[in-house]
């Protein structure tokens, strides 16, 4: 990012205030509130030993009481049993996450310092994790970076701020202003997610911030993409209207080990998106990659990044096919196309808890089905980004395909990129596995 600051010489350590009696406890400084008023809830006792867990989330079943009614996104206190502070979030009165934990422990106060050192802890974290090959990756992930509900993502000097929750709309200025002092971004683009469209004034969906001129902010909201680099790779990424923020970036760690692993074979990318797999693989020597997606749109983003990285003499000489397809019905109908290496990266196949057991039966059908398209020394990455199907429920699903389908060896098993930290049970959604057909 250009001017890019790293921040280490903010306050970085929160200030912590002496403990306060009940009633005053933690809140914004600048709330200027009278004690009255301040938003104050106590929770069932299994709920108090889940958030001095770490947990971030409390839910309306668990508050037992609370002094008034609450707006989205104002702070709420928690006290425990014993009338102690035991935490501090952001309250949503419509969300079953009744109050998503901002700090737990001792009495805090949530001033501007204490908002610019959370800002910078999360910057700091990913400091060495990558160098100037690589200017697109995650800058907050959500609660594991103490930002529950938000997400910060770059691309080379664009960042788009992601909100998943209603509570964060008040706060979008003041987030704003932090992010330009502390980043120096060209741009930033506001994104909300869907279900929150509705509670943001005007249903607004994005802003365009920053040096941008009136004209490439338009052209941002019609879908004009932003170029970064990724492992040195060059990637379009349409930044207010793509999937997620834009591109998997998630999926870095992974790519790079099919780069790895593709030299002299004919690889097929199920899902594949806008290539990010099918890049890594033709500049790892890949013969030819076979792209899957129902998105002619996502093909087509797939196209131009061939094209964008065509420097690449892996790339420039790798044959590339794109085929439009539903990648389910595909590999039940082409028995005759054989794979020396198949990634398959579906869309998260269990949205909700109740359909967990179908979407581990799900994966276990599609890992089964591709390895019929297994060449003999065939590769299969299958991955799986369902936060409600157990990692281990995952590995064995394909392991069990796996067991039906020959002899494998397992080659490895892959979680969390690096910059998608998952602190907690519910945050922790992307596997992957790496088998090895003898
Ligand atoms: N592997 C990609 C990310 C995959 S996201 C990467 O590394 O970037 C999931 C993709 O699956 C999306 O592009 C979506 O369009 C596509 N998709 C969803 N359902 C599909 C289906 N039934 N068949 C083929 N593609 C599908």
């Amino acid at each position: 990012m250009k001017n890019q600051r790293r921040t280490s010489n903010n306050p970085v350590l929160p200030c912590v205030k002496p403990h306060q009696e009940p009633g005053s406890g933690a809140g914004e400084s600048s709330s200027g509130s009278a004690r009255s008023a301040r938003l104050r809830l106590r929770i069932t006792a299994a709920a108090e030993s889940i958030v001095r867990g770490g947990h971030p989330w409390v839910f309306a079943d668990s508050v037992r009481e609370q002094n008034r009614a609450g707006a989205a996104g104002e702070l709420a206190v928690i006290y425990d049993r014993k009338d102690a502070f035991l935490a501090v979030g952001l309250f949503d009165p419509e969300s079953p996450i009744r109050v998503r934990v901002l700090h737990a422990g001792k009495p805090q106060t949530l001033d501007d310092a204490w908002w610019r050192a959370r800002l910078d802890a999360a910057v700091r974290r990913r400091d060495g994790l990558f160098d100037e090959r690589t200017t697109g990756f995650r800058l907050i992930n959500g609660e594991s970076d103490g930002w529950p509900g938000l997400v910060l993502d770059r691309y080379d000097s664009t960042l788009v701020l992601k909100v998943y929750t209603a509570a964060w709309l008040p706060r979008l200025e003041a987030i704003r202003s932090l992010i330009r002092e502390l980043l120096r971004p060209e741009t930033v683009v506001l994104r909300m997610s869907r279900n929150i469209q509705g509670a943001a004034s005007g249903g607004a969906h994005s802003w365009c911030d920053g040096e941008v001129v009136v004209q490439k902010r338009e052209e941002l909201e019609r879908g004009a993409p932003v170029v970064f680099l990724e492992s040195g790779l060059r990637f379009e990424a349409e930044v207010v209207r793509g999937q997620k923020t834009g591109f998997f970036l998630d999926q870095r760690e992974n790519r790079r080990i099919v780069e790895s692993l593709a030299r002299g074979r004919t690889v097929l990318n199920a899902f594949s998106f806008s290539g990010g797999f099918s890049l890594y693989a033709a500049r790892g020597g890949a013969k030819s990659v076979t792209d899957i997606d129902l998105s002619k749109h996502a093909l087509a983003a797939a196209e131009r990044n061939f094209k964008l990285n065509e420097i690449e003499p892996g790339i420039a000489s790798c044959r590339h096919e794109s085929v439009q397809a539903d990648a389910f019905e595909w590999l039940a109908g082409n028995p005759q196309r054989q794979f020396d290496l198949i990634v398959l990266d579906p869309p998260s196949l269990a949205k909700r808890e109740v359909e967990r057991a179908g979407a581990i039966r799900a994966y276990g059908r599609l890992a089964e089905s591709g390895i019929k398209h297994l060449a003999p020394g065939g590769i299969l990455v299958a991955c799986s980004c369902s936060a409600h199907v157990a990692t281990e429920e995952f590995f064995a699903a394909v392991r069990q395909s796996a067991a039906l389908g020959g002899k494998f060896t397992e080659l490895r098993t892959t979680r969390h990129a690096p910059d998608h930290p998952a602190a907690f049970k519910e945050a922790d959604y992307l596997k992957g596995i790496f088998l090895r057909l003898s």
